[in-house]
């Protein structure tokens, strides 16, 4: 796609499996049981420890010696199955599969099939291995493995209210309720928000939306699997996040949904374009949206300051990096790479035609070596990386930002449009205190 380079270089990031961290949270009454080896176990402990300890919902099949030779892995799973229903009584079990369960080709998709019979609720397989994924693309194999949940209709309204209908109906006969009681109804357009944000953050994009006319805004994924929104050929899909393709394709081909292509709402000026989106779809006057976008840019000025003219670098860790990267261009950060594992070019348009116009370099698939290069001769202030490569360049003298910060932080609306500023800011002041305070001279930082 115009606009985009590719290097083919490999990605240093997370698994998808560290999904299961904000995950859990967000659909209740559910568990994540990882099938996988030691080597996943720990990786999930290190990452997420604290989670851990805390008895979170989600845990480990950890695959033996024996298990390779084993004709299929369900046996094995059951006793954990029983072991997790008894504890955790979930309405719902995802079996996460990982590289392991790639490489020895086990079968999860018909050990769910017989183990969701046996046990009575979902058991559902999810691909998740880190094999070609980044770790925020288990948001979306989780989503697209729960699509088949979501229903397609409305479940028909109880026997008493079609009764009291009817009774309408009869008594108004003639009169002009009755004829518009008896008239065809029009399917009704909903709206869908995709992704699995916090509940304040979805609450406060409703908000949003209910000021500017829209009272019934759903949400995929809803907290609770028995209650997911429909989602046909009369409803508009506008996604939060940009890493869930294979789940806006799917509904797209197989729902007919129409699949807004806009900003997505992270920063003051994607939220806006976002929502005057959603207005232009349902005809809703959008003339409110420009006053919220500049209150919320001028109770950034502040931080605006300290953004201006400083010289950000994306690695490319969370698939995040195109959005923040336009929302940084809008700040006046000059962004001198936007490096991103995959660019999603369908559902991003919009987002690229943005950074196009700023004359933002987007690298697809960065090659390392050649960044470290970039890095070097284009002496960024800050670089937004993964956990693994920040320590390094800090010991180098660059100043860093972690990129998973971003994926935990509430970034979407305009309300958290300071949190989000913020984490840019941050490593930037901490850097200056370190400067005034002579650690330069110290010899402590470069
Ligand atoms: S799934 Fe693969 S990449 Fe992820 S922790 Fe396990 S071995 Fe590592």
């Amino acid at each position: 796609m115009e606009g985009i380079e590719r290097e083919n270089g490999c990605f240093h990031t997370f698994c998808p499996i560290a999904s299961v961290a904000w995950l859990h949270r967000k659909i209740k009454d559910s568990f994540f049981l990882i099938v996988g080896t030691h080597t996943c176990a720990h990786f999930i402990q290190t990452a997420l420890d604290v989670m851990v300890y805390a008895h979170s919902r989600f845990g480990f099949a950890v695959l033996e010696e024996s298990d390779l030779v084993a004709a299929s892995p369900t046996e094995e799973l059951a006793k954990v199955v029983e072991d997790v229903k008894a504890e955790w009584q979930p309405k719902v079990i995802f079996l996460l599969s990982t590289c392991s369960c790639d490489i020895l080709k086990l079968d999860l998709e018909n050990s769910s099939k017989d183990l969701s019979s046996r046990f009575g609720f979902p058991v559902v397989p999810v691909h998740t291995s880190g094999l070609d994924r980044t770790f925020t693309q288990g948001e979306d194999a989780v989503l697209h493995a729960l699509l088949p949940f979501v229903p397609r209709e409305a479940p028909k309204a109880p026997k008493a209210e079609v009764v009291e209908e009817k009774k309408r109906s009869w008594f108004s006969f003639g009169k002009d309720e009755g004829s518009k009681a008896s008239a065809p109804a029009s399917p009704q357009r909903n709206l869908v928000l995709v992704g699995a944000v916090t509940d304040s953050t979805t609450q406060q994009l409703q908000w949003e939306l209910k000021q500017l006319g829209l009272d019934k805004v759903d949400v995929f994924p809803s907290g609770d699997i028995k209650n997911m929104p429909v989602i046909n050929e009369n409803t508009v899909i506008a996604p939060l996040q940009p890493y869930l393709s294979d789940t806006l394709a799917t509904l797209r081909r197989e729902r007919g949904a129409k699949v807004l292509t806009t900003l997505l709402p992270i920063g003051p000026d994607g939220t806006a374009r976002f929502l005057e989106a959603i207005c232009a779809e349902f005809g809703l006057d959008a003339s409110r949206v420009a006053e919220r976008e500049a209150q919320t840019w001028s109770g950034l000025e502040s931080q605006l300051a300290l953004l201006r003219g400083k010289r950000i670098m994306f690695l490319g860790d969370n698939l995040l990096e195109i959005p923040l990267a336009r929302f940084l261009a809008a700040c006046g950060a000059e962004v001198v790479e936007a490096g991103t594992p995959y660019v999603h070019a369908k559902d991003l348009s919009e987002e690229i035609a943005r950074l196009r116009e700023k004359a933002v370099p987007v690298i697809e698939s960065p090659n390392f070596a050649a960044q470290v290069e970039r890095i070097d001769r284009l002496r960024p202030d800050l670089i937004v990386a993964g956990l693994g490569i920040c320590n390094p360049l800090e010991a180098a003298g660059y100043t860093t930002a972690w990129s998973i910060e971003f994926t935990f932080a509430q970034i979407h609306g305009f309300v958290n449009a300071i949190d989000l500023i913020k984490l840019f800011i941050k490593p930037l002041l901490k850097r200056q205190a370190l400067l005034d305070q002579g650690w330069a001279e110290a010899g402590w930082i470069s």
